[in-house]
C-alpha cells in the first residue's frame, strides 16, 4: 500500500518585514513513499529566491557567442573534434540518428559513458527541443547500448541523463546529453530496486504501478502519453519544478519500444516548454533503469526532471548542503500548486 505521509511544523518570529509583526513559517515534512526519505516544503521559498532563478540575457548571449568559437559539437567541428569509438567496437566510429551524434566520452563520469550530441545548433531555447530531437537522441544513445549488451553483456546499469548549461553542472554549452553504463548501479537506482523489490514482496504487486493508479486523475497527475505517465511527486527529490514520468510495465532501457521512446520524448520536450515560459533556461533530466539482462516485475523505468536557476553574474547554486550533502530533499512550493501550474500552461493556447 503506498501512502502519502506528511505532518507540517510552525515556527513563530517577528518579521522585520512586516514592522516585526509576529509571523509563521511553516515546514511540511513529507515522507517520499517508496525509499522514506524526507522532503520539506518550505511555503514561500520560491518566491524568496526567484531573482535567482532569471538569467541575465545579456551574460547568456556573451557565454553563448564566446563556448561557439571553440564548441566541439558544432556540426564544422564534431567529425575533427570528438573521440571516436574503436574499430573492434564500432567500424563507422560514431552513431548518427537524425541530427543526433553519438560519441565516446573523453572522460566520463563511467567505465562506459557517451556522449549525445542533440542538435545542429549550438544553443537552444528550452522551447527548442523538439520532441523530434530529443527522440533521436535518445533512439542514438539505445544503438549505442544495444551495441554494447551485445560486446560487454556485464555492463548492466545504464541511465541516460542530462545537464544543460553551467547551472546544471555542464561544462560543454551545446545541446548534449549522456548515457552513463557500468557494471553497477547507480546508487539511488540501487535504492529503487532494492525498496521496489521489498515493496513487491510485501504488497504482492508493483510500486510503480500502484503509484501510477494512485496519481493518475489525480491532483498531481499532469498527462500521459503512449502509457508514459508524467505527474509532480508527492515528497520532490530536488524540488525545482520537478516532474516524474512511468514507462509501466517495462524495468530496463532495452525494453522500451518507439512508442515509449515518443512518450518521454514528448513529454521532456512539453515541461521544456512549461520551463521556458516561466523564464527558466538550464535543467536536468534522469532516466533510470533497471538491469537490462533481465525483466523485472517489481520496478519500472522512469524519469526525473528539475529546473536550474539562470545563468547570472553571482553564480547562485540550488545545490546547498542540504541537498547536496545532507540528503534530505527541499521543495521551494508545493508541489499540488506546482502541478495545478503545468496545467494551466499545458490548458493554454500555445
Ligand atoms: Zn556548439
Amino acid at each position: 500500500m503506498i501512502t502519502f505521509e506528511k505532518t507540517v511544523k510552525y515556527s513563530r518570529i517577528l518579521n522585520p518585514l512586516k514592522n516585526f509583526e509576529e509571523d509563521i513559517v511553516t515546514f511540511e515534512y513529507r515522507t517520499d513513499p517508496l525509499t522514506g526519505r524526507n522532503t520539506t516544503v518550505i511555503r514561500g521559498m520560491l518566491k524568496y529566491i526567484s531573482k535567482s532563478l532569471v538569467s541575465d540575457e545579456e551574460l547568456l548571449s556573451s557565454l553563448v557567442e564566446k563556448t561557439k568559437v571553440s564548441c566541439p559539437f558544432c556540426p564544422e567541428s564534431v567529425k575533427e573534434k570528438t573521440p571516436m569509438f574503436t574499430q573492434d567496437f564500432l567500424e563507422e566510429g560514431r552513431i548518427f540518428v537524425g541530427d543526433a551524434v553519438v560519441i565516446p566520452n573523453l572522460l566520463g563520469h563511467a567505465e562506459r559513458s557517451v556522449l549525445v550530441v542533440l542538435s545542429k545548433e549550438h544553443y537552444l531555447k528550452l522551447n527548442g527541443f523538439t520532441a523530434k530531437l530529443v527522440f533521436d537522441g535518445f533512439k542514438g544513445g539505445l544503438a549505442y547500448l544495444k551495441r554494447l549488451n551485445e560486446v560487454e553483456p556485464s555492463i548492466r546499469f545504464p541511465v541516460f541523463i542530462f545537464n544543460y548549461l553551467p547551472p546544471a553542472g555542464s561544462s560543454i554549452l551545446h545541446p548534449h546529453m549522456q548515457v552513463l553504463a557500468r557494471d553497477r548501479a547507480f546508487y539511488l537506482v540501487k535504492l529503487f530496486l532494492e525498496k521496489s523489490k521489498a515493496y513487491y514482496e510485501g504488497n504482492k504487486s508493483s510500486y510503480w504501478s500502484d503509484l501510477t493508479s494512485k496519481e493518475r486523475g489525480g491532483e498531481r497527475h499532469l498527462f500521459g502519453i503512449n502509457g508514459v505517465e508524467w505527474f509532480v511527486p508527492f515528497a520532490p527529490l530536488r524540488g525545482s519544478n520537478e516532474v516524474q514520468a512511468i514507462v509501466g510495465g517495462k524495468s530496463n532501457l532495452l525494453e522500451l519500444d518507439d512508442k515509449d521512446w515518443l512518450g518521454l520524448a514528448e513529454g521532456i520536450s512539453k515541461i521544456l516548454r512549461f520551463y521556458h515560459g516561466e523564464g527558466y533556461v538550464s535543467f536536468n533530466v534522469i532516466l533510470a533503469s533497471g538491469p537490462v539482462n533481465e525483466h523485472l516485475d517489481y520496478f519500472d523505468v522512469n524519469l526525473r526532471m528539475i529546473s536550474r536557476p539562470g545563468i547570472q553574474a553571482s553564480s547562485f547554486t540550488d545545490a546547498w548542503a542540504l541537498p547536496y550533502l545532507l540528503w534530505d530533499g527541499e521543495a521551494v512550493e508545493e508541489p499540488e500548486l506546482f502541478a495545478e501550474r503545468v496545467k494551466k500552461f499545458m490548458r493554454a493556447p500555445s
